[in-house]
């Protein structure tokens, strides 16, 4: 499953985690651009691959032959969001690469952006919303200039024809309604009472993912049938490179294990085999050594509003090093900061073990992680094979890192910081503190304290998850001041927390109100946890006046008078989040978060959304990929892998048409 994704409407990554809408560094990261270009609701990306130069060859051969199988999907995906994707793509881009007329006619411009967002989109469909694209340009002119027959024209410009690409809405036939191509001619009762059927039929104690890899048919005289994706049916030409490019990859894997890997993806490929897929589940899933993973397949089911299909998607990644080896200093010292906590000692564990989260580089980014993407992963979907073999759990550091610093430039540090010193405190630690509280939070925040004995783990109800994410956060603010940081060498300077508390007042009061409409309560619970954090601290600081919320020009800024005082309350308020949790205390619960992280002053609220506006930034993001080049001898061994990231969008995209399109533009 998706762990984590760039929040909607904000400007950085962590925004996720965090919902931190100010962040910056001091990286210097020369002349790469991480911001290329913009159109409709969308800002395209670049992301970096750092580190790769320094490689084995045997490495970056591996990611080269994995990356040529992870291209080669793209066609599928296009297909199973819609019927005619394929076949309009492929008219669009003729017109595109052929047109005659002038590039500046309304028409002309208004086609190129449609196109743009197909591209983005795999199809017809919003990435996120999944609403038809409504064309700017007239239908005349498209027919005329692509020689568009009138059955296509009637599903790029009819808005009552293939609505929406999945419908979710109660009460309607769910796949008769849904314009994802996974069933044909199929109700939704027929298609819950055939995979009722198989799963009741199935093991129950192992299931296979009923339906995972197939589209499900109605002949014409009434049987079912699945038609598989496999290299011998449907998808077969794509799945056929895939194969030869993941055979050709084999040789360099890391290990045997990732070969076992490889050749269980194949077998499954070929057959369809759904056990198959169990077994290289579980070989995937215990396969940590290796440096250089991969993610390949049919994954995830958001596309199918009944949630059996998966859409087709692939990710190559290595290891990062350096993030790792920082949330391994932290694990190897998660004892210490128990020990040291503000909590009541009846509350800490006696024996605690930290997590190791793995950190990532993505290196190429198809099918439905591209150009949209996610930012944290955890998988295998399959609940048993969770449960008795685990799961990897991801964050792609590149990506994160390349949203903080196409952010920066955006205005919104320079409009929602309250001056200069603290503009400076951001740019210089804010990246580096965002990394260590994510890290904090998850290796150890969530991980400390104990319930006491006898007290139920459910008893703060609905007040349970942003208790939860507000201790996790709080054992992070409140290290993140400690000079214990500075002595394990993960912060340069002791004033470098100060960073991230003026991220988390600024965020909690303020800048977290672009995500939400006016009017509305704050409703999920990462929000309430900061509104709670910041509203309360402001509240109990305001006798010594730890901070203030300063008023210019009409705008409201936070000002943080006191950081060492803002630390004690942190610290007070951990000791309480923990007494209440460890105690099932709902009453204290319900108070905190009703009083502190839900309702929202509307005059502040009306001014933030106005100021955030006015910044005009754009609320979808996505990544150009960067392109790979095997330079090789006479002989035709690859004697180096070299990286480059001067593609455009548009050429990337025709360039993938191109050399990547192996599918008929009809699949049946
Ligand atoms: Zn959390």
């Amino acid at each position: 499953m998706i762990t984590a994704l760039m929040a909607v409407g904000a400007t950085t990554t962590n925004a996720q985690q965090r919902g931190s809408s100010t962040v910056s560094s001091d990286k210097k990261e020369g002349t790469f651009n991480y911001n290329d270009e913009r159109f409709a609701d969308l800002q395209m990306l670049r992301y970096k691959v750092e580190g790769f130069e320094n490689l084995t060859l045997k490495q970056k051969t591996f990611i080269y032959y994995l990356q040529e199988a992870a291209l080669y999907g793209r066609d599928i995906l296009f297909d199973q969001n819609g019927k005619y994707n394929l076949r309009i793509r492929q008219m669009m881009e003729n017109l595109y690469v052929n047109y005659k007329g002038n590039r500046e006619d309304k028409d002309f411009k208004a086609f190129e952006e449609y196109l743009k967002r197909v591209w983005f989109s795999n199809g017809i469909h919003h990435h996120y919303g999944s609403e038809k694209f409504v064309p700017g340009f007239s239908q005349e002119w498209f027919i005329k200039q692509a020689n568009c027959p009138d059955e296509i024209a009637e599903i790029i410009f009819n808005p009552e024809v293939m609505k929406k690409r999945v419908n979710l809405a109660e009460g309607e036939d769910l796949v008769k309604t849904s314009a994802s191509n996974y069933y044909e001619n199929v109700t939704q009762a027929e298609a819950e009472d055939y995979y009722g059927k198989l799963k009741a039929n199935g093991d129950s104690l192992h299931p296979v993912m009923y339906g995972m890899n197939s589209r499900l048919v109605k002949t014409e005289n009434g049987d079912f049938i699945e038609k598989k994706w496999t290299t011998n049916s449907l998808y077969g030409a794509a799945l056929k490179k895939i194969v030869e490019n993941l055979k050709l990859a084999r040789p360099y894997a890391e290990d045997a294990q990732q070969q076992k890997v490889i050749d269980l993806l194949i077998s499954y490929y070929e057959t369809g085999d759904l056990s198959t897929f169990d077994q290289y589940s579980i070989a995937w899933v215990e396969n940590t050594e290796p440096l250089v993973d991969f993610v390949n397949g049919f994954i995830e089911c958001y596309g199918d509003p009944l949630g059996l299909k998966c859409s087709w998607e692939s990710i190559v990644n290595f290891k990062d090093i350096d993030a790792t080896k920082r949330t391994e200093t932290l694990s190897a010292n998660a004892q210490w900061f128990e020990d040291h906590s503000p909590v009541a000692p009846e509350f800490k564990k006696k024996k605690v073990k930290g997590i190791t989260a793995k950190v990532i580089k993505a290196a190429i980014l198809a099918g439905d992680l591209y150009p949209s993407t996610a930012i944290g992963i955890n998988l295998p979907n399959s609940d048993w094979v969770r449960a008795e073999h685990g799961s990897k759990s991801v964050t792609i550091g590149n990506l994160t890192d390349a949203y903080n610093q196409a952010a920066k430039g955006n205005g919104m540090l320079q409009e929602f910081a309250y001056g200069p010193e603290e503009i400076a405190l951001m740019e210089k630690y804010g990246d580096l503190t965002d990394d260590l509280h994510t890290d904090l939070h998850e290796c150890l925040g969530h991980g400390s304290g104990r319930l006491l004995e006898g007290v139920d783990g459910d008893s703060l109800k609905a007040y349970g998850s942003t208790i939860e994410e507000a201790r996790a956060d709080l054992f992070a603010l409140y290290y993140l001041a400690d000079p214990k940081l500075v002595e394990l060498g993960l912060v340069p300077h002791e004033d470098a927390y100060k960073a991230s508390y003026i991220g988390q007042m600024q965020n909690g009061l303020l800048t977290q109100l672009v995500r939400i409409n006016l009017g509305n309560n704050i409703e999920e619970a990462h929000m309430r946890n900061r509104a709670l954090i910041a509203w309360w601290a402001y509240e109990h600081g305001k006798a010594e006046n730890v901070m203030e919320l300063v008023k210019r020009d009409g705008k409201t800024f936070v000002k943080i008078n006191d950081y060492q005082k803002l630390r004690d309350l942190f610290g007070e308020l951990l000791a309480e989040i923990q007494r209440v949790k460890s105690t099932g205390d709902f009453k204290s619960a319900q108070a905190l978060v009703e009083t502190y992280g839900v309702k929202i002053d509307p005059e502040l609220h009306k001014e933030v959304l106005n100021r955030y506006a006015k910044l005009n930034i754009a609320p979808y993001k996505g990544f150009i990929n960067p392109v790979y080049t095997a330079v090789r001898d006479a002989q035709g061994n690859i004697t180096d892998v070299t990286i480059s990231y001067t593609e455009g969008y548009a050429e990337q995209m025709l360039r993938y048409s191109k050399d990547y399109s192996t599918l008929p533009l009809i699949n049946e």
